[in-house]
């Protein structure tokens, strides 16, 4: 990949300078948007690896646009948002952005982020277009096709439900992905809540992670949902 192109969405000029300048010093190219129409408008034409998005905008409220661009494109989406309130964070994440950053953010965490989101441009683009029929993930590995699970090649033995939450997980890598989606996809509607859904992600946690207390690939984020983060092999 070339310089990795961000179209920043802000209409506050203090913090889209700010978001430029710290580009600025990692080499990556961006382009500017202040409002919702604009935004979208240039996701069409500039065609960016990745969009920052500012939730409130002048014109268009920002889920709404999360939800018109999921209509034709995967590119990662890191909600950037005044408001604190989990709520908001879980409904963009529910309409399909990848992340978010609460303001006030600080530079490195900006950039962390943007390092999941890119990281996960990559993988898509090496990967065949061809559905994977094996996941690798650093020393994790499962066999779609034979439902198996190892790390370091040591097989991993889950019940259903753990291999069901980590193969949504797996395939949604990089991604912050809600308790309700989860509960959603792997249960159906109705079918088991949040304090279920912990208690299998920590036995899943034990189970995959080689130091569940210092987890390297199954993310919590408190009151959202939970993350797959990419290790290098
Ligand atoms: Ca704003």
């Amino acid at each position: 990949m070339n310089k990795p192109l961000i179209l920043v969405v802000e209409d506050d000029t203090a913090v889209a300078n700010l978001i430029a300048t710290t580009l600025e010093t990692q080499d990556y190219h961006y382009h500017r948007a202040t409002t919702g129409a604009g935004a979208l408008l240039d996701a069409a034409s500039c065609r960016p690896d990745v969009m920052l998005l500012d939730l409130g905008l002048p014109d268009m409220d920002g889920v709404d646009i999360i939800r018109k661009l999921r209509g034709w494109t995967g590119m990662p989406i890191i909600v950037v948002s005044a408001r604190s309130e989990d709520a908001d964070k879980v409904a963009a994440l529910d309409a399909g952005a990848d992340d978010y950053l609460t303001k006030p953010f600080s530079v490195d965490e900006l950039l962390a982020r943007l390092r999941v989101a890119l990281r996960r441009v990559r993988y898509d683009a090496a990967r065949s277009s061809e559905e994977a029929r094996v996941y690798e993930n650093g020393a994790i590995r499962i066999d779609y096709e034979a439902g198996c699970v190892w790390r370091n090649g040591e097989e991993i033995h889950l019940t259903p439900i753990e291999y069901r939450l980590l193969c949504l997980l797996a395939k949604n890598t990089g991604k912050v992905l809600t308790h309700h989606y989860m509960v959603e996809q792997v249960w159906g509607a109705g079918g088991a809540d949040t304090p279920a859904l912990r208690v299998f992600m920590a036995t899943l946690r034990r189970k995959l992670e080689p130091d569940p207390a210092h987890p390297q690939y199954l993310q919590t984020h408190v009151g959202i949902g939970y993350r797959m983060l990419r290790q290098s092999s």
